[in-house]
């Protein structure tokens, strides 16, 4: 098996967690809007969409001023994040304890990954290595943004791993010939999702950033343990 040069991390609901407050921030701009949503509903149905694809869903399905829902959902969803947004718990570590070259690969907008991921202390373990569905023609689960990831970073699609909690991720990086690890967020409430990543081609699934570094190890060289204790992610 080829060493692995290279991560590729999605960044809503791997690195950040960040879906819930999407799901309850979108159903409740949507529901204003006219059309009932619950947290769960959009969950189940956009986690992993980019937001042209959700803006058209939801149009076909007959929402109304969608400039003006989006456009207050923003606001909020911004607010949020400021307010509430994590690191997803123990993703810190697991990065810094990975002697490999990372970056990100999201459907989610330039603007929205500043605000986001942008806020937090892990936005140095990756940037300027950030890339959004924007800069290529075509969102996951399309192969160009992880082929974007490989010739910016350089590095061979058989060199490289993908990690991705939606089939969109997954099924993205198998187009473009890189091996993937399906993530599942601790406390996700919807059932079957490691079913659905092995299906979508995930080699393995990861439930949490612990099951996700002892998966890594198997591929990834560890960095040297240094004085500080890692808390829980012993080497
Ligand atoms: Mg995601």
């Amino acid at each position: 098996m080829n060493s692995i040069d290279l991560l590729i991390f999605d960044c809503d609901g791997v690195l950040i967690d960040s879906e819930p407050l999407a799901a309850r921030t979108l159903a409740q701009a949507v529901t204003r809007g006219g059309l009932p949503m619950t947290a769960y509903d959009v969950l189940v149905e956009f986690t992993g969409k980019s937001e042209p694809e959700m803006r058209a869903i939801l149009e076909a399905r007959g929402l109304e001023n969608i400039g003006a829902v989006f456009s207050t959902w923003h606001a909020e969803i911004f607010a949020a994040f400021r307010r509430e947004l994590k690191v997803m718990p123990g993703m810190a570590e697991v990065l810094r304890t990975l002697d490999v070259a990372k970056c990100v690969a999201s459907n989610s907008s330039v603007t929205r990954l500043k605000a986001s991921l942008g806020l937090l202390d892990i936005w140095d373990d990756f940037a300027p290595h950030v890339y959004s569905a924007e800069m290529v023609a075509a969102p996951k689960p399309a192969p160009d943004l992880v082929q974007l990831c490989l010739s910016k970073m350089g590095v061979a699609d058989t060199n490289s791993l993908l990690i991705d909690d939606s089939p969109a991720g997954i099924a993205a990086a198998r187009k473009a010939g890189v091996r993937a690890i399906g993530f599942v967020a601790p406390g996700d409430p919807r059932p079957g999702r490691r079913k659905l990543l092995l299906e979508a081609g995930a080699q393995a699934v990861a439930l949490g950033a612990v099951e996700l570094h002892k998966l890594l190890g198997e591929f990834v060289h560890k960095r040297q343990p240094v004085q500080t204790s890692v808390g829980g992610f012993g080497n």
